[in-house]
């Protein structure tokens, strides 16, 4: 099963991305999280990208593509796997599709803006494997400790108040088109996001056929 996660930053769609993800077994692939990293060792397109990242804006769609192109060869990715952030933009969705990779599914976690912007100020990413979690809804065992590595958790720099208003204002400029694009394609089903985790995983289960 091929599946996208699509939603405005900060709505969930990593953290019920990452419960599709053990329950079907199949990958999350988080071009957030890719870009992150490469940022973090400082590679040409990991700074390229930083800079973009930084401001809140979208980073280029061939950097994007070409990236997703390569994950998505590898072996983990036969059975199935999950996009966490991709496509972010039509021509990326025009990309996959003349990749000829069948999406089954794209799964819109929708939240409204002004929930968002209090919510993401909780938010924290393992700086050492991208984990995410949330003070609130998701906390780790250990304050500030990851549960999966054990490394810090730290506040994502693009998730200042001023920068999430602009990835908030891109959202729904560049990549909410795309429910449009996959409504077209009978693909999209919409899950409201839910004030507890645990009640959005349920809803996103079913979304996706596992029960
Ligand atoms: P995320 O972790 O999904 O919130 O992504 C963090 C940031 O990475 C975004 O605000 C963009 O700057 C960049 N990014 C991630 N995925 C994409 C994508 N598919 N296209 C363009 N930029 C992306």
């Amino acid at each position: 099963m091929n599946l996208i996660f699509l939603g405005a930053p900060g709505a969930g769609k990593g953290t019920q991305a990452e419960v599709v993800s053990e329950a079907l077994k199949i990958p999350q692939i988080s071009t957030g999280n890719i870009l992150r990293e490469a940022a973090k060792n400082g590679t040409e397109y990991g700074l390229k990208a930083k800079a973009a990242m930084d401001a809140g804006a979208l980073v280029s769609d061939d950097i994007v593509i070409g990236i997703l192109k390569e994950r998505i060869a590898e072996e983990d990715c036969r059975e199935g796997f999950i996009l966490d952030g991709f496509p972010r933009t039509v021509p990326q969705a025009e990309a996959l599709d003349a990749m000829g990779i069948k999406i089954d599914k794209v799964i819109e976690i929708n939240v409204a803006d002004e929930t968002i912007k209090q919510r993401v100020s909780g938010r924290r990413v393992c700086q050492g494997c991208g984990a995410s979690y949330h003070i609130e809804y998701k906390p780790s065992k250990t304050e500030g400790v990851c549960d999966k590595c054990g490394d810090k958790t730290v506040i994502r720099k693009d998730d200042q108040p001023e920068v999430v208003l602009e990835r908030l204002a891109t959202y729904h400029e560049k990549t909410a088109p795309l429910k449009d694009y996959y409504e077209k394609q009978g693909k999209l089903v919409t899950v409201e996001g839910q004030e507890e985790v645990a009640d959005t995983s349920k809803l996103t289960l079913a979304a996706v056929g596992v029960e």
